[in-house]
């Protein structure tokens, strides 16, 4: 595996790759790597000729009071993973690399980033928009993989690459989950064995709107008061509980075809979110 931390370098050996008629499958990250990025690393395996590993704990997206600097960065250990998973090339640039002094460009896409998560992290989703532009442009893939547990996320890249022509295929992967239901995330690391324990709130919670769906509860209001309820027992914050269509995350107003319920929560510090399509 090849490490590259040079935007330049970067965009040059993407470029002569795909000189060479090579397709490049690319997944980002921001490390702390899991078997949920492990996930969309395999897949890109198994549809590529070379496979681009980012990592880059990408500063615009977090808020000033959010986790950016405690946030997990074990680079040998990530390393050893991709290592294994035969990645060939591993992205890491530098914040300063990415943002130099001077830098004023950055990138919205406005309806996808209003509701769910958008609503409560101002700024987010334009920090996450402008540096997947940005990677876009160096690593000039083949095909995108990213993950269904970040919902709102890949429905931003989708329109983002739509609407700024990237010449790009989105695979959308599904959420992995522990045995115990906890959906995998890098911000798990920062739970205690209690807290992870009232985490499982949120999984329990999404299975039992899903089970209540299959029975023919189609009773919007009582899921929800039901979803508040069961998530007050173990979270110490909802941020939202949200009932949206899926291509579109506009509200659902009545229970037909396909939806997606997802949710946000804290247990301590910690910020945790997670969701599941439903389709009865
Ligand atoms: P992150 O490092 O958290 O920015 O995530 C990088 C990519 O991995 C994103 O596309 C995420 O949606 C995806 N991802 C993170 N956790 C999971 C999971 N549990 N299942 C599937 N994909 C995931």
């Amino acid at each position: 595996m090849k490490v590259l931390r040079s935007p330049k370098k970067m965009q040059e050996v993407a470029e002569r790759l795909r000189r060479q008629g090579k397709s490049i499958g690319f997944v980002p990250t921001m490390g702390a790597l899991h078997e949920g990025h492990l996930s969309l690393v395999r897949r890109a395996r198994k549809e590529n000729d070379r496979v681009v590993v980012s990592l880059f704990v990408n500063p615009l997206q977090f808020g000033p009071k959010e986790d950016l600097k405690r946030y997990p960065r074990p680079l040998a250990v990530d390393q050893e993973m991709l290592k294994k998973e035969k990645t060939d090339f591993l992205f890491l640039p530098s914040p300063k690399d990415f943002y130099p002094a001077g830098y004023q460009t950055f990138v919205e896409v406005t309806k996808v980033s209003g509701g769910l998560c958008g609503a409560f992290r101002p700024g987010h989703f334009r920090g996450v928009a402008t540096v997947v532009a940005k990677l876009f442009n160096l690593v000039r893939a083949t095909r995108v993989y990213v993950g269904a547990k970040d919902y709102q996320q890949a429905c931003l890249v989708k329109q983002l690459v739509r609407d700024l022509n990237f010449d790009l295929q989105v695979r959308v992967m599904p959420l992995v989950r522990e045995r115990s239901g906890l959906a995998l995330s890098s911000r798990n690391r920062y739970l205690s064995a209690s807290e992870r324990e009232r985490a499982l709130t949120i999984s329990k919670t999404l299975k039992w709107i899903r089970d209540e769906v299959r029975r023919g509860n189609r009773n919007l209001a009582a899921l929800r008061r039901g979803t508040h309820e069961r998530l007050r027992r173990g979270l110490d914050r909802i941020d939202y509980v949200s009932f949206v269509q899926p291509e579109t995350l506009q509200p659902v107003i009545k229970i037909r075809g396909r939806f997606v319920a997802a949710v946000a929560g804290w247990v301590g510090k910690t910020r945790l979110i997670d969701n599941v399509i439903i389709s009865r």
